[in-house]
């Protein structure tokens, strides 16, 4: 059809006007030219050759003259055609270039057409994943622990979800004034965070505000929850929504609390710990506080709480703790802080009254509130007290180090025989701990090392000439560091550190060959006195030891002596008692050592199986010129007597002595007298020397 239309358009009248007025025009000229020139030159010319010369001349000029007219007339035209051609190749050109640019605009098209297909494909699936989500985030809300909240700041209009309903323990989603009821649950210590979330106070932007408050549960129970609360603002800025989440961290709290109990607490009494008072130290003498201002730091202590917690047990010991640290408490008063720092050690920082004698006046209190025995279950247990102090004068200390001072200090004052005064902490103090650590450390390694070795003191009826009757075994230690050691030294770190039952089986063992091979060598019967350190006596596997030993060397419990000493506790102590009983029946001597000092009484020797007494040789030295120790020294060997028991003096240097105590029915002397303590070599030279 467009075909046929374009082939009118060609031949239409317009199109060849043109080529019609041309060919007209040559008609029209071409008949004129005939007519005309052919009559005008038959009416000039009458020569027939040269009419028809003229003629043919004539003809060749039409020509010619038709000729230029024509070219005028078709190049004028042809050079239009031209134009329009060039015009329309331009046309074309450009059509073609835009019929490119409309080709790959069309691709263009078809390809983000298909684009559009798949993003509104992935739309549709957005939307159903949209709509999945929603719902899935309808359920969570629904199940979530957490709750969520919307509160509507103009209209006062909130919104929960059931999670909060659930914290709550009531539906109250959908009542009226429903922020008040809930304001009104809030604790009312926590209410004031409550202006936050209501828009009373401005939330920072963009920032979700965080509060831990307690909300009353529909049972009347307070419980802790955790307010997340995020606050909307429109284009003023003005807050006209809030909305957040709220979880129960009840739990969560209840054991946050417990983990800072516990680390602030000593679990068995519940007094404050040590890293408590630490803490407390360490804010009291931050500079800039009241770091400048002096104050006390008192050690009050139980003596010799090692040896009371071995001996009694844990159970026991909490008890006597936490008894001695009410005391404490109640003696300071409000006057200070106290925390339990260690076995049997309360620490207290005293503020205020910094004269000695305000001091003293506290450490009076304490001794009135625990000077009487305390009662647990059958047991009476009497507990002597010792103090040591440091004074912090705004010399920035680590808290560590003045706890560790006072700590020193108060070791000091558990040696003092005297009672009831304090120990001021002074730095000499410090190098005699450093020694007893080092020795403590150097003691671990003596048995392996071979470092000790026992030595043995005679014991005879009379003076220097008479029969020996026994020997008391007595450790040595010679340290190549320290050199020899005392063990009124040594003894009791090891007791403190659990390294005396190694100690203790070394004596034991080493005891029963040097009395076997004494009595192979004298071919007599003879005894051995051992030292026994309670601590070993409360454990039965002492006497399972003790007879494996004597059985090894094929001796007879007749042969040896335990030396006990009756310290505070002993007397208390059933099993002891009953590990002393079971000795007894088996045929093992029990002497009680250095009797009459320390917490050796007469009113407890009945109740103890004992063989023997030693009397202290504190009694001996003293008694030639004090009329009191000698009276003394009288009484106790005339019970020891009516109890049965054989009266030992130990300590005996000089022959007034031996006699005075030969005066006084004594029965055996030990001493530097008779002997000083030897070895096993030098007793049987003198064994032969015998002989
Ligand atoms: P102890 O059982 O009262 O021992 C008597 C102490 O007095 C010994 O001191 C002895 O050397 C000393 N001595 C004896 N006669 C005289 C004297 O005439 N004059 C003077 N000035 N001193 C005399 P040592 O050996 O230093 O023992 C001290 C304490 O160490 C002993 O006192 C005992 O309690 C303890 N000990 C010694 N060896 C052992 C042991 O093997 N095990 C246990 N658990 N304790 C021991
Ligand atoms: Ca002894
Ligand atoms: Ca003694």
């Amino acid at each position: 059809m467009d075909g046929n239309n374009q082939n009118r358009g060609i031949y239409s009248l317009e199109n060849i006007k043109l080529p019609l007025r041309i060919v007209t025009i040559y008609l029209g000229f071409g008949a004129l030219w005939i007519v005309f020139s052919d009559s005008l030159l038959g009416y000039l010319v009458s020569d027939a050759a040269l009419y028809v010369k003229i003629s043919t001349l004539k003809g060749w000029l039409y020509v010619a003259v038709t000729g230029i007219l024509l070219f005028n007339l078709i190049s004028k035209d042809f050079l239009k055609i031209q134009t329009l051609n060039q015009v329309m190749e331009e046309k074309n050109r450009a059509l073609v270039s835009s019929n490119v640019e409309i080709r790959a605009l069309y691709e263009e098209m078809s390809a983000s057409e298909e684009c559009l297909q798949s993003n509104y494909e992935e739309l549709e699936r957005y939307k159903e994943r949209l709509e999945a989500s929603d719902e899935r985030y309808r359920l969570v809300m629904k199940a979530s622990q957490e709750g969520f909240w919307d509160y509507r700041v103009g209209e006062r209009k909130l919104e929960i979800s059931d999670g909060f309903s659930r914290i709550l323990g009531s539906d109250c989603g959908s009542e009226e004034n429903l922020v008040d009821e809930i304001a009104q649950r809030i604790h009312p210590e926590d209410r004031h965070h409550l202006k936050g979330f209501t828009g009373e106070e401005e939330l920072p932007p963009n920032e979700p505000l965080s509060v831990e408050m307690r909300i009353r549960h529909e049972n009347g129970n307070y419980r802790w929850a955790l307010f997340h609360g995020l606050a909307l603002r429109d284009d003023n800025g003005v807050t006209h929504r809030i909305i957040g989440a709220v979880s129960d961290i009840h739990e969560k709290m209840l054991q946050r609390e417990r983990i800072e109990y516990y680390a602030f607490h000593d679990p068995a009494t519940g007094f404050h710990n040590r890293d408590y008072m630490l803490e407390l130290l360490s804010r009291r003498i931050t500079p800039g506080s009241d770091g400048e201002t002096p104050f006390v730091f008192l050690v009050a202590g139980i003596q010799g709480m090692e040896r009371l917690s071995s001996v009694y047990g844990t159970n026991i010991t909490e008890i006597i703790h936490y008894q001695i640290g009410m005391s404490v408490w109640k003696a300071i008063g409000d006057g200070g802080s106290i925390s339990m720092l260690g076995l049997g050690r309360f620490g207290v920082v005293l503020e205020g009254g910094l004269e000695e004698r305000d001091i003293q006046k506290t450490i009076d209190a304490v001794e009135a509130h625990t000077n009487a025995p305390i009662r647990v279950n059958q047991l009476s247990v009497s507990v002597h007290m010792a103090y040591g102090a440091v004074r912090y004068s705004g010399n920035l200390l680590a808290p560590e180090t003045l706890v560790q001072q006072a700590e020193t200090a108060f070791t000091h004052a558990g040696k003092l025989t005297g009672r009831n005064h304090v120990v001021w902490y002074e730095p000499a103090f410090q190098e005699e701990k450093n020694y007893l650590g080092r020795m403590e450390f150097l003691l671990r390694q003596a048995l392996d090392l071979g470092e000790f070795r026992l030595v043995y003191q005679p014991q005879a009826s009379s003076g220097p000439n008479a029969p020996i009757e026994g020997y008391e075994a007595l450790l040595r230690w010679n340290s190549p560091e320290l050199g020899a050691v005392s063990p009124e030294v040594f003894i009791p770190v090891a007791e403190a550190t659990g390294m005396i039952e190694g100690i203790g089986e070394f004596v034991v063992s080493n005891a029963c060959r040097f009395i076997r091979n004494l009595m192979d060598y004298s071919g007599a019967s003879s005894k051995v006195s051992i030292n026994a350190s309670m601590i070993e006596l409360i454990n039965s596997d002492y006497i399972d030891r003790l007879i494996h030993n004597v059985t090894l060397h094929g001796l007879r419990p007749e042969n040896i002596c335990i030396e006990i000493t009756e310290t505070a506790l002993a007397k208390y102590l059933d099993s002891v008692i009953e590990n002393l009983n079971v000795l007894r029946g088996k045929g093992f001597e029990i002497h009680l050592d250095d009797f009459g000092t320390g917490y050796s009484s007469l009113n407890h020797l009945g109740r103890l199986p004992v063989n023997a007494i030693k009397i202290d040789r504190i009694f001996v030295w003293q008694m030639e010129k004090d009329l009191r120790m000698h009276q003394m020294t009288e009484l106790i060997i005339k019970v020891g007597h009516q109890l049965d028991m054989r009266i030992i003096a130990e300590g005996v240097e000089t022959e007034a002595q031996l006699s005075m105590l030969q005066g006084m029915g004594c029965d055996l002397y030990q001493g530097y007298l008779l002997s000083k303590p030897v070895s096993e070599e030098d007793v049987l030279k003198g064994v032969e020397k015998l002989n």
